[in-house]
């Protein structure tokens, strides 16, 4: 049975059921804009398998996050980022404001982030 939890927007993009620009994908990992960007340049990379949060990073998953930090020096460089500086965010539960139930990792660059 599908668990309906699952079957958020992430979930979907990691799936290709949704129509937007990708930025790149492989067997791991989902690169794509985020919709509302809080800088010039705001990237999200996603594995292609659910993973609620960091709280559920184990050593069976952990070949998804290897792969996610992989991308970081890539894409960074790509969008000419790399010298210049970027943030890397993941938000976890509540607090952190985490929205989307689905683990991703922001790019956050461009500018001078305060
Ligand atoms: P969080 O607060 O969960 O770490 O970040 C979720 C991010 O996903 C937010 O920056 C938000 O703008 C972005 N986002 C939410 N829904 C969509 C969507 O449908 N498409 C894209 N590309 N980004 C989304």
């Amino acid at each position: 049975m599908v668990n309906l939890m699952k079957e958020n927007i992430f979930n979907k993009i990691a799936k290709k059921k949704v129509n937007i620009d990708y930025i790149y994908k492989d067997k791991y990992i989902t690169v794509f804009n985020d919709i509302n960007p809080k800088a010039p340049i705001h990237i999200i990379i996603i594995p292609n398998i659910y993973i609620k949060n960091l709280n559920y990073v184990n050593k069976k998953n952990i070949i998804y996050i290897n792969k996610m930090f992989l991308y970081i020096p890539i894409i960074t460089k790509k969008k000419n980022i790399n010298k210049s500086g970027y943030r890397i965010i993941i938000n976890c539960n509540k607090d952190s404001g985490q929205e989307i139930k689905y683990l991703h990792l922001h790019i956050l660059g461009g500018c001078l982030l305060i």
